[in-house]
């Protein structure tokens, strides 16, 4: 019924080691259309981020995430550092103070999470890049839970919306990022950003699924 404070740590943690599983992974669809540095800049900064939360005050949900949005943002260059690192500040903000979230709480979050990362890269759906598997499991996060699915069927619902977002990434054309200086030859691969942004999703319906 709602995700408790550990939870979100467990969470925070267990995309930190799906990341490091898939650097190398990751890196690669990034050679494919950019400069093959999305796994190792999503690793360092993930890194950097589990180091600070053992200095995060006690059960404080959003000041858990915040730590998270900052190493981002002060260990990772690039377009993916500064977005991410937006992601999670916003997720932060939008539950500072709380010891748990509930599904309006993770909705609302969400809401903020992508609002901040559209307001700093500008993208818009189907411009091949996270934006597409992070809008429609907020989409369909936030209608499941609307019409009363249990938290952890939403979760999960979110999570396969994020991966068919980044499955429909790969015939796209790019309009942001490095990959947009590619043009048509971007086409025919699966964006790097939407794939990290679907193990984010697909992790938290893991972690959180009996919440
Ligand atoms: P860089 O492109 O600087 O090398 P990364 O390789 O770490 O950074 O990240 C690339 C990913 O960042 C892309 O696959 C895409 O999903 C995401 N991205 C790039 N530019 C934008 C943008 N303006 N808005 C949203 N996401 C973006
Ligand atoms: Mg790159």
């Amino acid at each position: 019924m709602t995700i408790a404070y550990d939870d979100v740590l467990r969470w925070i943690r267990d995309f930190a080691a799906e990341i490091s599983d898939n650097k190398q992974y990751l890196s690669k669809l990034d050679a494919a259309i950019g400069d093959g540095d999305h796994g190792v800049n999503m690793d360092r900064g993930m890194q950097a981020a589990l180091g600070k939360l053992d200095a995060v005050p006690e059960k404080d949900v959003g000041a858990a995430l915040k730590a998270v949005g900052m190493a981002l943002i002060s260990k990772v260059g690039g377009a993916a550092g500064p977005l991410y690192g937006t992601l999670f500040l916003q997720l932060g903000s939008a539950t500072a103070g709380k010891t748990e979230l509930s599904a309006q709480d993770w909705s609302s979050a969400l809401e903020s999470a992508v609002k901040g990362v559209q307001a700093r890269g500008k993208a818009e759906p189907g411009d091949k890049t996270m934006i597409d598997a992070l809008i429609p499991a907020r989409d369909a996060f936030r209608e499941a839970a609307e019409g009363g699915v249990s938290l952890g069927d939403a979760l999960e619902r979110s999570s396969v919306a994020a991966k068919e977002g980044m499955e429909a990434t790969v015939p796209l054309v790019a309009r942001k990022g490095r990959a947009s200086y590619l043009g048509e030859r971007s086409a025919g691969h699966q964006d790097p950003g939407a794939t990290s942004s679907h193990m984010l999703l697909r992790i938290a319906a893991e972690v959180w699924k009996d919440s």
